[in-house]
C-alpha cells in the first residue's frame, strides 16, 4: 500500500510504502518505509507541537506526577552513562566541554562532570528536573533544543535515544551542528530497526517517529555536516552507537532502494514463533530476568551510596 503524499526526511522522495498499521500495543499507527532509502517513519509524521503535547500528557500518566525517579531507573541510567564514557574515552583527548540534548534525569551529564569534564545539558520534560538539580547536582536546564541560540558551546554533544523522537531529524541535526565547536564530536545512540530484536507487532511505538538502520542513521547525520569517526555497534545489536565529527562539507546521502528492500527483509525476518524460539532469545531472556531481580536488590544501596557521594562532593 502506498502512503498519502509525504516526503522522506532523509532522501526527499515520496515513494513511501505502508508496512504496518498498528503499534506494539495494537493501537492504530501507520508506519511507512521509504523505498528510496530505507528510512522507516510514521505516516503522517506528527508535528513538533503534537510531539510536545504527547510527552506532556504521557509523562504525567506514566509517573502519576511523581517527581522522584525509581532507584532502579537511576542505577540503570548511571551504569549506562559509565558505559558511554568508557566507550568514548579513547576519542576524548582535547575534549573539555560536554553537552547532552535530551539529558533525561541527568546521570550522563553528572557522570561526565565527575570524570573531569565541564558537562551540562537540556531536557524538555520538567518532571524530574528538581531531582536532577537537587539530588544529582547536575547542570541540566529545562529547555527545548530549538529555543537554544545557535552558538557553538561544546566539544562533544551527546544525543542518547533522542533522534528517533524528532519530527524532523534533519532539522534537529542542523540545529545541533551549530552548537558544536569546529572539529568537535557528536555521539548518537538509537534503536536499530534492522537488529533481531522485535517482530512487526512488537516493534512500532508512537514515541519513535523514525526507525533507523545503521546505514540510514549514518546517511542522515552525514547529510547534515558530519563525518563518521567510529561505529561501536554491530549490525545485529539492538542499538546503534555512532561517533561523528563536525566537518565543513555535508555529504550527499549514500542510500539506495536496494537498502530499502534489505530493511524490509530484515524487519520481516522473524515472526512471533521463530523470534521466541531462537536459542539466543531464550538464554538472553533468562539472563535478563535474573538480572532484573539482582537490580531490584542492588538499586537501593547503589543509589543511596551514589547520592551520598554526590551530596558530599557538592557541599
Ligand atoms: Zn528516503
Amino acid at each position: 500500500m502506498k502512503s498519502p503524499t509525504q516526503c522522506c526526511d532523509l532522501c526527499g522522495c515520496d515513494n513511501i510504502e505502508i508496512i504496518s498499521q498498528a503499534d506494539r500495543h495494537r493501537q492504530a499507527l501507520n508506519t511507512g518505509l521509504c523505498l528510496g532509502c530505507g528510512l522507516v517513519m510514521h505516516v503522517p509524521v506528527p508535528s513538533e507541537a503534537e510531539v510536545t503535547e504527547y510527552y506532556a500528557s504521557r509523562y504525567r500518566q506514566d509517573y502519576h506526577g511523581e517527581c522522584q525517579p525509581s532507584e532502579r531507573r537511576i542505577m540503570r541510567a548511571w551504569k549506562n552513562a559509565e558505559r558511554i564514557h568508557k566507550q568514548l574515552e579513547p576519542a576524548l583527548s582535547g575534549v573539555e566541554t560536554v553537552f547532552e540534548v535530551g539529558a533525561g534525569i541527568g546521570c550522563t551529564v553528572k557522570l561526565f562532570e565527575t570524570e573531569g569534564f565541564k558537562a551540562s545539558g537540556i531536557e524538555p520534560n520538567y518532571d524530574f528536573n528538581a531531582f536532577t538539580k537537587q539530588s544529582l547536582f547536575a547542570h541540566v536546564d529545562n529547555v527545548n533544543l530549538f529555543s537554544l541560540e545557535t552558538t557553538p558551546r561544546t566539544d562533544l554533544l551527546l544525543l542518547i535515544h533522542v533522534i528517533e523522537h524528532f519530527s524532523s531529524p534533519q532539522r534537529a541535526l542542523r540545529h545541533i551542528r551549530e552548537l558544536i565547536h569546529d572539529d568537535g564530536l557528536f555521539y548518537v545512540e538509537c534503536p536499530n530497526i534492522t537488529g533481531p530484536f522485535a517482530t512487526y507487532d512488537r516493534m512500532f511505538h508512537y514515541a519513535h517517529i523514525y526507525n533507523f538502520s545503521p546505514q540510514t542513521l549514518q546517511a542522515t547525520v552525514e547529510q547534515c555536516g558530519f563525518e563518521l569517526v567510529q561505529c561501536f555497534s554491530g549490525d545485529n545489536d539492538p542499538d546503534i552507537h555512532m561517533l561523528f565529527k563536525k566537518c565543513d562539507e555535508a555529504k550527499a546521502a549514500a542510500v539506495s532502494s536496494d537498502h530499502a528492500y534489505w530493511v524490509r527483509e530484515r524487519i520481516n525476518q522473524y515472526n512471533v514463533v521463530s523470534y521466541h524460539a531462537r536459542p539466543s532469545y531464550l538464554s538472553k531472556r533468562a539472563r535478563k530476568v535474573s538480572s532484573y531481580l539482582m537490580e531490584y536488590m542492588k538499586a537501593k544501596d547503589f543509589v543511596a551510596d551514589l547520592l551520598g557521594r554526590l551530596a558530599r562532593a557538592g557541599s
